[in-house]
């Protein structure tokens, strides 16, 4: 029966309001958790603090004489902030967090309890790795690993219910140096595109360079369910997203949701959320209504790419906590309703440094507008190039609901300059701005572009990757998923195409071509083998999608399990041996531990819709079907024919239902695969269409079943009601 809807309705119409808090003013508040370079500046002695600065801002190890002062600094404040426990805090090849908890306590030979943190402890942790998923270098190495502190992302604390802990961001590694992490790749790929930008920089005549670094701002969406709701669905609980459900009458339809006011309940929440946010010094900036009921949106301002990744996991673990203090359920996933839009997370990326500025950003001198078309060119090739990598970063099991879809960008990677934009390539590949007087800069008039692009009106939101003014913004992110990923590959795809631009650049200019001359020679070059992934039309449209791999030979990639197998391609490989982003060793085990979770994943998914379907939805029919029996039979006894309809409707879906769980379940069975990418083709074509057919009965059968009977709290309640 429906008594856990009914009781879920009752409590959310009697519960509590939370207490609204006066907002903290945020200059009390800002960064309060967070050891930064101005709390160290004010606890380490001089040349302390400077040894650590220098660390800090370039990354160079740091002498253990000054570690054990850094450390003994963050133990007092940390200590006078009443924490007690410490934690190096890591992010393995799954998209989860993870930590490991110490205590800064000893007691000495007297029995005193003292507190004790020295600098190797800060550096270096011994977590025990063994039952994180490392793919194939569990089998290589021992399987433990061990955590060193990343000094570039400072130290904060945590506050949960459970007490407080301070936080270390730190790498994770294999004893053999091997990575088992997505901060260590991270890392790598920003130093081989400084490297890369470098001699593209050097070969422009900058005399001045300082170091590249990759600036990252996510757009996160998000769905709130009252969790008396979600807590009565066992499908939200274990997977985060509805097995079952049938479309509500009213649905996103009238666009009210995305222009209303965000609901009170939802203001109070996300309030706490940021002034937890502004404590841990991660600046949240706008907030707002998403196209769905009850699916909402955070952005904070962009920062660099390592701080920028830690600060999105930080974010992403906090949302789920404070929508469980505000009686929420904080769903992540990609696609948590069916026939209602989903999740994603838009990924702004750009490159720059100090001294050139953001260099996609097209500037105001014709010497900027220069170094601008390299690095959007570099962009164009690179994402020409490496679409299927792309592709394959952002695959899991659940955005696969989502890219393709007819809300979500493609999965078909292309991208969007604007028109403008766009014909200033074209001009170029066609000839049509190849030359300038030797020693005369030619005027592009760039800056005009930028100012017309960064007008939201006019963006084309059906690309995946699309060019918004001074950034690139990567929309076919999941929700859930880290942005290490993607800004990794961005990165690595980047440092690629800047190093093919540097040799051809240093070509032309040793032939003695001038400055202006040379880069639209070598841009031209890059255009007539790149164009092709430069697209400003829909990319939603069937045409698309049957022109970008007719006639453009970009390759369609609709599920992981036709996305993954690319990095076991020869190419990528290459890509990331040359650049020292991953050995073929780490891409294999990356790999490996991404099949294997999609795989996993499904198999819950189909294991749950066997269980639902037998032991919710086939007792709910059977009963009603027990009722309407009777009261048929009492009724044709009294000489009253009823009509047959429902009853022999329900009864054939509930059979079909049966039959189709049937084969379901012998699939599942199967285990006989002759290789992984051969077992995820299965869960991608055979599974997950028997669960869809399960899921077309059980949907039907919700329109047809008595109201009081249903098990399952239905769309309309948990996407309307708050
Ligand atoms: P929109 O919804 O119009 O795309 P938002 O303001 O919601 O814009 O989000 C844009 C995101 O892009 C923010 O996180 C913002 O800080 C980030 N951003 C802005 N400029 C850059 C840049 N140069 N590099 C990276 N991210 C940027
Ligand atoms: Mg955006």
């Amino acid at each position: 029966g429906n008594e856990s809807r009914l009781q879920a309705i009752l409590n959310i119409t009697n519960r509590q309001k939370t207490v609204v808090q006066k907002p903290e003013p945020l200059d009390k508040i800002w960064a309060t958790d967070v050891f930064n370079l101005a709390k160290m500046e004010e606890a380490l002695n001089k040349s302390a603090f400077k040894a650590v600065k220098q660390t800090v801002q370039t990354g160079a190890p740091l002498d253990p004489a000054v570690a054990d002062v850094v450390a003994a600094a963050m133990k007092n404040w940390a200590l006078s902030k009443g924490v007690k426990f410490f934690s190096h805090i890591f992010y393995p090849m799954t998209n989860i967090t993870a930590e490991k908890h110490d205590g800064f306590i000893v007691t000495n030979a007297e029995g005193n309890a003292i507190t004790e943190f020295s600098g190797s402890l800060l550096i270096k942790g011994e977590p025990d790795g063994s039952s994180f998923p490392n793919g194939s270098l569990r089998m290589t190495n021992a399987a433990r690993g061990y955590t060193a502190w990343d000094p570039t992302s400072p130290a904060f604390i945590m506050h949960t219910e459970n007490g407080s802990t301070l936080m270390i961001p730190s790498v994770f590694m294999s004893w053999t140096g091997e990575a088992l992490d997505k901060k260590i790749p991270l890392l790598r790929s920003i130093s081989a595109m400084d490297k890369a930008a470098n001699k593209v920089l050097a070969l422009m005549g900058e005399t001045e360079i300082a170091p590249l670094n990759s600036s990252c701002g996510a757009e996160q969406e998000y769905f709130l369910v009252d969790s008396n709701f979600a807590l009565a669905r066992p499908d939200l609980l274990l997977t985060g997203r509805t097995l079952f459900g049938a479309p509500p009458a009213k649905g996103q339809q009238f666009d009210d949701h995305y222009f209303g006011a965000i609901p009170e309940r939802v203001q109070v929440f996300m309030q706490d959320f940021e002034d937890q946010l502004y404590r841990l010094g991660i600046p949240a900036k706008t907030h707002h209504n998403e196209v769905a009921p009850g699916q909402f949106e955070i952005a904070p301002y962009f920062e660099s790419a390592n701080i920028a990744a830690d600060h999105q996991q930080l974010m992403m673990t906090l949302m789920k906590a404070t929508a469980k203090k505000h009686g929420f359920m904080c769903l992540l996933h990609e696609k948590p309703f069916a026939g209602v839009n989903g999740s994603g997370k838009h990924v702004n990326w750009s490159v720059g440094n100090a001294t050139q500025g953001n260099l996609l950003d097209p500037g105001k001198t014709p010497h900027d507008n220069l170094n601008f078309l390299l690095f959007c060119g570099a962009v164009i090739r690179g994402v020409h190039k490496y679409g299927p990598l792309l592709r394959a970063v952002i695959a899991s099991a659940s955005n696969d609901h989502r890219l393709g879809a007819n809300e979500a960008p493609p999965a078909i990677l292309s991208v969007y300059l604007g028109d403008q934009l766009e014909k200033v390539f074209q001009d170029i590949k066609d000839g049509n701005i190849a030359t300038s007087k030797k020693g005369d800069e030619m005027d592009l008039g760039l800056s005009q572009i930028l100012k017309f692009e960064r007008d939201p009106g006019d963006r084309n939101r059906t690309s995946p990757f699309a060019f918004t003014g001074n950034r690139f913004e990567f929309r076919a992110v999941g929700s859930s998923q880290s942005v290490s990923g993607p800004l990794v590959a961005m990165n690595t795809m980047m440092a690629d195409s800047l190093d093919w631009i540097a040799d051809k650049l240093k070509v032309e200019l040793d032939n003695g071509k001038d400055q202006t001359t040379a880069v639209l020679a070598v841009l031209k070059e890059l255009m007539e083998q790149h164009s092709n992934v430069v697209f400003g039309g829909d990319g939603y449209s069937e045409e698309w999608h049957k022109a970008a791999v007719e006639e453009r030979g970009l390759k369609n990639l609709p599920t992981s399990a036709d996305a993954l197998p690319y990095l076991r391609d020869e190419s990528i490989r290459e890509l990331f041996s040359r650049t020292g982003v991953f050995t073929p060793v780490e891409l294999e085990s990356r790999f490996e531990v991404y099949a294997e979770q999609y795989i996993l994943s499904i198999e819950v998914e189909a294991k749950l819709v066997i269980e639902m379907a037998k032991t919710l939805i086939y007792p709910s029919a059977s009963q009603y079907l027990a009722e309407l029996s009777v009261t048929h039979t009492s009724m044709a006894d009294m000489g009253i024919e009823m009509n047959n309809a429902v009853v022999s409707s329900i009864a054939k879906e509930t059979n079909a239902m049966l039959t189709t769980v049937a084969e379901l379940e012998a699939a599942v069975k199967k285990h006989d695969f002759e290789s992984i990418e051969a077992h995820m083709n299965f869960c991608a074509n055979d599974i997950r269409s028997l669960m869809d057919k399960v899921r077309s009965h059980v949907d039907t059968l919700e329109g047809e079943l008595a109201d009081d009977l249903w098990p399952l709290p239905k769309y309309r309640e948990m996407l309307f009601i708050k």
